[in-house]
């Protein structure tokens, strides 16, 4: 069976596609000649399945603020909780990204998710008297375990932001004032630079996503790589401010931890279920992805992903599968929600199944949502298409819609 997932993420590109509203950012001269029309989705579960959609998902692009995210869970996996709150806050600011602000009472800027708080998390890592470099590098070697191959600098783009940086200066000196910092304002902002100049793909983006939503190990290597009291924390503060001045709006909307920086992209992170990365680079007044920021809200619309909605609870959707003469009985239990359909269906494509007819039990399934429902339909419509009779036991009606996409209805049988 092929697997049904990079059609519904192409679905949602399809949806956007047209949309052409927003700006390409300027303020840094080299992704002013950025492509704005290139799309692409990728989603990757914490059992380590990638798939994408669009011609732009293995085009890299500089990672710019998504790479906050990450260096806050190296820095707290480092030095431990206590030593980065002495430099950062973990309130929302509902200011702009790059803001001269520090809180009124302790001078910290307010999170990490705003320039001057990564400006200031960033000087953390490989201790005070680290050289530029080695911090860049050890930056750059986590997050290409991150993403599972090796990722470089753009040299140009991080010249280049450099060259007119006198925004994140001025936020530096700030900091340096305030003995927050203790490299010169250049040297903190040459290395802020370049942590955001890493090139990433839309694919890596939701691998290094999902290796927050596992815990810290990331899903395809198997690899640990952050404690997983450090990507809770940081998940707490992507969830309050990682959409900058639109994060009330984005966690009422969308539901889903997020970071999105300048070069159009956008990471959504489900604690326990999935990685989501966008990339389109035209951007709203607040710095965020229009067509990305719709996307997601059509994903956790129509997959029903909201963070705060009643069925997220997950569960391994497939109970077992076992061989009965010419029946194979597949027996489904739990919540049916996206990303247990995704674990059944990646079952059925990966068991070899064998007899000519398949039944499928949900007769210990508490409830599907609609995506659940809509995706182990689509799987029987396909395994019918690859040769297979396929029924149905559903003793308690919880499947409600039995028609295929097709128009033709689900085969169900009354005796197991
Ligand atoms: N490097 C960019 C800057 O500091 C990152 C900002 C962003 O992506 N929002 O301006």
């Amino acid at each position: 069976m092929k697997m049904p997932i990079p059609d519904y993420l192409t679905e949602i590109l399809d949806h956007v596609r047209d949309s052409d509203g927003g700006e390409v950012a300027d303020y840094i001269p080299e992704l002013a000649g950025a492509d704005p029309d290139r799309l692409a989705l990728a989603l990757c579960t914490t059992s380590g399945h990638v798939y994408s959609a669009g011609e732009h998902a293995d085009v890299e692009f500089t990672i710019q603020s998504i790479s906050k995210p990450f260096v806050f869970a190296l820095a707290l996996q480092e030095l431990g909780t206590d030593a980065v709150m002495e430099v950062v806050g973990l309130e929302p600011s509902g200011e702009a990204f790059n803001e001269l602000s520090l809180d009124d009472n302790d001078n910290r800027p307010v999170n990490p998710m705003i320039n001057a708080g990564a400006i200031a998390v960033n000087q953390l890592i490989n201790g005070v008297d680290s050289s530029v470099e080695e911090r860049v590098e050890k930056i750059r070697d986590l997050f290409s375990r991150l993403a599972g191959r090796e990722l470089r600098i753009d040299g140009g783009l991080s010249a280049s932001e450099l060259d007119g940086a006198d925004r994140n200066l001025s936020i530096a000196h700030m900091l340096r004032s305030y003995g927050i910092i203790r490299d010169s304002a250049h040297d903190a902002v040459r290395s802020y630079t370049d942590q955001c100049s890493i090139l990433v793909t839309t694919r890596d983006l939701a691998v290094m996503s999902a290796t927050l939503a596992t815990g810290g190990v990331q899903p395809v290597t198997g690899e640990r790589l952050l404690s997983p009291e450090a990507c809770r924390l940081t998940l707490a503060v992507m969830s309050s401010a990682g959409m900058y001045d639109g994060a009330g709006r984005w966690m009422a909307g969308v539901g889903i931890p997020a970071k999105s920086g300048v070069s159009g992209g956008l990471i959504g992170t489900l604690p326990g279920q999935l990685g989501i990365a966008s990339f389109s680079p035209r951007l709203d007044s607040q710095g965020n992805s229009v067509r990305g920021v719709r996307m997601f809200e059509l994903l956790s619309h129509d997959m029903g992903l909201h963070l705060m909605s009643a069925d997220q609870q997950s569960v391994p959707g497939v109970r077992s599968i076992t061989r009965d003469g010419d029946d194979t009985v597949i027996r489904l239990q739990g919540t049916i929600n996206f990303t247990a359909a995704e674990n059944i269906l990646h079952e059925l494509s990966a068991h070899n199944l064998g007899g000519t007819r398949l039944v499928l039990d949900v007769s210990r399934v508490t409830s599907f949502n609609r995506m659940g429902r809509r995706m182990v339909k689509e799987g029987l419509r396909r395994l019918r298409e690859d040769g297979f009779r396929c029924s149905i036991f559903d003793p308690d009606g919880v499947v409600t819609n039995l028609e295929f996409s097709d128009g033709t209805l689900v085969d169900t049988v009354d005796v197991l």
